[in-house]
């Protein structure tokens, strides 16, 4: 096989061990993607298909977007890499400067690491650090949420709640990780945007303070909205209790906003749609519209300051980082996507299209197999009823749908709906369209 068809039909699948995979399934009848521009996917047997996931919550911008090629191409001619630790390059310094003007509140201190997980790991660290540079190492626990995802390394399966992602290594989790409820209640079934109800179950946290002590407590992590696990939308107030708790005890707050940053929930953060600010937030994804990996970890001044002041001058303050952190190709990538959030006024472009889109989704609730829909923003989640065995039904309708042209993940029995901001309505109705026909024929298959 040459190089330039390498990646349209590989001669063996054998070797290669995929992720998130049932690669046993997926070998015997593989979905290759061979091309993408814009909304539009090519699979390996020629056919359109229209990405209603935004590849993985990572393309807002849509596929093969010249400005931000072109930016990394001039950035490999001029200087390909720069290894980050105790020199840097300019690039990296104006990419924290111009997300520092994006993030809410004193989020003004940004460490860059290699994606959503290395992003997560490093919030975790610098919870600890922080706390212990104020002389408070007994502070060494973290409070996830069932139902999060916070990616796969051992930090993060430790506070995330997804258990198909935890039960394999509940033997090398995090210790003194403890877990609130999630948000998703019987009477929300169907409801789109925030529920009235369920703020109270903040009070896990409470609950959790009382019986392990607030002040041993590092942080508590949540996505303000949970992705992965299919858009569960915070009840109204429900993240101002967690706020007012953390404060409380003098506790920090983690928002994952690797999904829900960057324009996905109509606001540029999470953060800002819900009011609530946090103390420390991650990024990935959408940072670099997908295209190249890259994680950002936004922190406050005062835990950057408690930090750098608990070391003496020439002592590395933090003894944290990645071979690829901020390292140029990744920056120059982020610094292009800068430019066309601000030059395709990106954000408001979402907020708009935000109504169309969940009314196309809320559409689909008369499908017989399809038992429950959440939705906010430009995120979706879409529950198909249990068909045998868990995970059953979301892959069958997956495969269904691929036939029937429009791509997304599906997480277990749910569809994961996240369409790109640059969509037009014509686009949200062809994705609606098409998840219509899938989920049809995947019923009828069920029948026959
Ligand atoms: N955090 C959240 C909220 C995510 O949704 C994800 C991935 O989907 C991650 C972290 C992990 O990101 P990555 O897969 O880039 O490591």
């Amino acid at each position: 096989m040459s190089s330039e068809n390498r990646t349209a039909v590989p001669n063996s699948l054998n070797e290669h061990w995929m992720p998130f995979t049932s690669n046993k399934d997926f070998k015997e009848n593989p979905r290759l993607i061979t091309a993408a521009k814009g909304v539009y996917l090519t699979t390996h047997h020629g056919k359109t298909q229209i990405d209603a996931s935004s590849g993985l919550f990572c393309n807002p911008l849509g596929h093969g977007r010249r400005e931000i090629t072109e930016a990394v191409t001039k950035q490999l001619e001029t200087l390909d890499y720069a290894q980050p630790f105790q020199q840097g390059f300019g690039g990296s310094f104006e990419l924290a400067s111009r997300i520092a003007k994006h993030t809410p509140g004193d989020l003004n201190k940004m460490f860059y690491t290699i994606c959503g997980s290395t992003a997560v790991e490093t919030a975790i660290k610098i919870a600890v650090a922080y706390h212990r540079a104020k002389g408070h190492g007994e502070r060494y626990r973290f409070v996830g949420r069932e139902r999060g995802y916070h990616g796969m390394n051992i930090g993060c399966i430790s506070v995330g709640g997804m258990v198909n992602n935890i039960k394999t290594f509940a033997s090398v989790l995090m210790p003194g990780v403890q877990h609130i409820r999630h948000t998703h209640l019987p009477e929300h079934k169907f409801v789109s945007g925030q529920p009235e109800t369920g703020d109270y179950l903040a009070n896990d946290l409470e609950t959790i303070c009382a019986n392990f002590g607030g002040e041993n407590i590092a942080a508590c992590i949540v996505e303000p909205i949970a992705g992965s696990t299919g858009t569960l939308v915070p009840p109204k107030g429900y993240l101002n209790k967690l706020r007012e708790i953390c404060d409380k005890h003098g506790i920090l707050l983690i928002f994952d906003e690797v999904i829900t940053g960057w324009g996905r929930t109509g606001s540029k953060f999470g953060a800002d749609e819900f009011g609530v600010i946090p103390d420390i937030m991650t990024m990935a994804k959408a940072t670099t519209n997908g295209v190249v990996p890259m994680g950002v970890v936004a922190c406050n001044d005062f835990i950057y300051d408690a930090v750098m002041d608990a070391s003496p001058k020439g002592a590395v303050e933090l003894f944290h980082g990645y071979t690829y952190s901020g390292i140029p190709v990744a920056v120059a990538a982020a610094l292009a996507v800068q430019d066309i959030f601000e030059k395709d006024d990106i954000f408001n472009r979402a907020k708009n299209l935000a109504p169309y889109f969940q009314k196309g989704l809320f559409s689909l609730q008369d499908l017989e197999s399809v038992d429950n829909i959440r939705g906010y923003g430009m995120m979706g989640g879409i529950d198909m009823r249990l068909n045998t065995k868990p995970g059953k039904a979301g892959l069958e309708c997956f495969k269904a749908c691929y036939e029937a042209g429009v791509n997304f993940k599906a997480t277990g029995d749910c569809l994961i709906i996240a369409p790109q901001f640059i969509c037009e309505e014509k686009h949200i109705d062809e994705i609606i369209d098409k998840l219509r026909t899938g989920i049809t024929n995947y019923q009828k298959n069920q029948k026959n």
